[in-house]
């Protein structure tokens, strides 16, 4: 028997999403990892399929797609994970694998690490806005009250933008400004030492 035969043959994909740790309710659907699934929209038993998004296969194209991997080596994870005997010419798959993330949980997390990085400088910008307020009329004004005036409402917009924009919206800041945030977060850094 080929190895995909083997394979297809000792494991549905009902088993291999419960072995990978992902829930299934009782009418045998789950979670889809494959969109930005809410609600279990994929259905799962022998082989799968997601009535949201469409993506639909066996047990093999599941793990493939789950872990990044060629069908050859997801074929070889679910022999290994499930104790069923291969040809040995095939060589072992890394134990540690991660399932590979969507597009759309790498965007909500990149919002989310946004959204911390700019809340957190806001937190500081309005620290500084008292902190460094000018005593009298003649002093100076400090660099940071000065920077706390200029900033505080450009970025409760951009956290606006990230909490309520939709997804173009939010899209567009994210392309946008990418350097401003890597730049605020490593001065964040700085500040903080
Ligand atoms: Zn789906």
């Amino acid at each position: 028997m080929s190895l995909f035969d083997t394979v297809k043959s000792n494991v549905t994909t009902r088993q291999a999403v419960e072995f990978y740790g992902l829930k299934i309710n009782r009418y045998g659907m789950c979670v889809c990892p494959f969109h930005n699934d809410k609600n279990p929209s994929m259905k799962v038993d022998k082989r799968f399929h997601c009535f949201a998004c469409g993506e639909d296969g066996d047990v093999i194209d599941f793990v493939s797609k789950y872990f990044g991997l060629s069908l050859k080596d997801a074929a070889i994870k679910i022999c290994d994970d499930f104790h069923i005997s291969r040809d040995e010419k095939y060589k072992a798959v890394s134990k540690t694998l991660k399932p590979k993330k969507s597009g759309e949980q790498l965007f909500e997390e990149t919002c989310k690490y946004y959204y911390k990085v700019l809340s957190d400088y806001l937190h500081l910008l309005k620290k500084w806005k008292i902190e460094y307020a000018p005593k009298d009329e003649i002093s100076e004004w400090h660099p940071y009250f000065c920077e706390a005036l200029r900033e505080i409402s450009h970025v409760e917009y951009l956290l606006d933008t990230l909490l309520y924009g939709d997804i173009s919206d939010r899209a567009f800041l994210i392309e946008d400004c990418k350097r401003e945030v890597i730049d605020i977060e490593r001065r964040l850094n700085e500040l903080t030492l």
